[in-house]
């Protein structure tokens, strides 16, 4: 490597002085020793020239204000890694609100074909059994009852603190959706009341605990998905309650993670209100909504298998900020595609020493997400190249 080209990856980027990863870093950490040389293919064949690099931070990115590491296959495997077994190899998806407001039923019935495909080889159920048993038994630990407490900020500040309001603002850092820490709600905003069309926000932390209850015994793992607005409270030293409102709480020893669809809303509204909108533009919220959707329930369930936040390449597990995500990829890169495969695949033996004895797995994971992709009428166009490209170039290995 020249002079010029080492001093560009020596450069560091934030607060925790993240460098991008050298290509031999690169090469290591997808840990292809061992592998038949079809799977080594299948999985890295040209991937310079498929993948991108991470991109480099900039302010505001994830990367420049949070310590990452960097899992490399082989630390999932000797030390990350839930692994699947037959006997519970299924993902369910609850989805606990049933009025289809916000995502049509049509449209996230292609959310689970997607997920089919993306975790080929697992099982994918939808339960859809309304919200009654959840939203009624929280009334009773409503934001009514912080009312009593002081509650840090108010929602005037949060109001700018949404998705779509937040791509230049350097304040949001902490707004992210990994950490589940983003806003502050205000009590005195942010009233329950009867009144048909404001939703009540939820305890996340009890949603949590209901889901965990539910868990079916084939279930790998629950994703409870939700279209209330919901907030985490935590007892202060001095007593005080602290609300949070948050995008989704997830408990990655249990395998259980509740997840809201409200802030992803482009009209989010801070004071519960649900806005009358054409149905041309809930069609188009619905799309954005869609995109995000299944962004995040696809990382939300890698992180079930115990993968984590990838900094070696432009992937669907690179750590993300609310104003980066809707630039994110749908697709794992080949190092996170590794861990996902060995594991699915392994489906109960010992993952140390297994091989992936049927690599093919890998090529038809493509055409199976090339086809889901197709589903989503336009959505996903560049994305379908992508697929189409890099399955035309496998082809010619096989
Ligand atoms: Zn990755």
């Amino acid at each position: 490597m020249k002079k010029e080209e080492k001093d560009e990856y020596d450069k560091t980027y934030g607060l925790f002085k993240f460098k991008r990863p050298l290509p031999s870093e690169i090469e290591s950490a997808m840990g292809l020793v061992g592998e038949s040389i079809l799977f080594k293919k299948l999985i890295s064949a040209d991937y310079e020239r498929f993948y991108d690099p991470i991109k480099i931070p900039e302010e505001g990115d994830w990367l420049m204000t949070h310590k990452e590491y960097g899992q490399t296959y082989n630390e999932y495997i000797q030390k990350d890694c839930y692994q699947v077994d037959p006997n519970h190899n299924v993902i369910y998806i609850h989805r606990i609100s049933s009025n289809d407001d916000l995502i049509k039923d049509e449209l996230f019935h292609n959310v689970i074909t997607l997920l089919e495909a993306f975790f080929i080889g697992m099982k994918v159920y939808l339960i859809d059994e309304g919200n009654s048993n959840y939203i009624n038994n929280n009334n009773e630990n409503n934001i009514e009852n912080s009312n009593e407490n002081n509650i840090e900020n108010n929602i005037e500040n949060n109001g700018e603190n949404n998705i779509e309001n937040n791509n230049n603002n350097e304040n949001n850092n902490e707004n992210n959706i990994e950490n589940n820490n983003n806003q502050n709600n205000d009590n005195n905003d942010n009233k329950q009341s009867n009144e048909s069309n404001e939703k009540i926000p939820i305890n996340a932390d009890q949603l949590l605990e209901k889901l965990k209850l539910e868990m079916p015994e084939d279930a790998y793992c629950l994703f409870g998905i939700i279209d209330n607005d919901i907030y985490t409270e935590t007892l202060l030293p001095n007593g005080k309650r602290l609300i949070k409102a948050t995008y989704g709480k997830r408990s990655v020893p249990d395998r259980v993670s509740i997840f809201s669809l409200a802030r992803f809303d482009p009209f989010f509204n801070f004071n519960g209100k649900i806005k009358n909108l054409s149905k041309e533009q809930k069609y188009k919220i619905s799309l954005i909504l869609l995109k995000r959707v299944c962004s995040a329930i696809t990382r939300e369930i890698c992180y079930m298998f115990g993968m984590k936040n990838c900094t070696f390449m432009s992937c669907c597990m690179n750590g993300t900020n609310v104003a980066e995500f809707d630039n994110k990829q749908i697709e794992l890169c080949p190092i996170c595609l590794r861990k996902l495969i060995t594991n699915i695949r392994a489906n109960g033996e010992d993952i140390k020493t297994y091989r992936v004895k049927k690599p093919l797995i890998v090529y038809n994971r493509f055409v199976r997400m090339r086809d889901a992709l197709e589903n989503f009428s336009g959505l996903y166009e560049n994305e379908l190249k992508w697929f189409d490209a890099r399955i035309e170039f496998l082809k010619t290995l096989i």
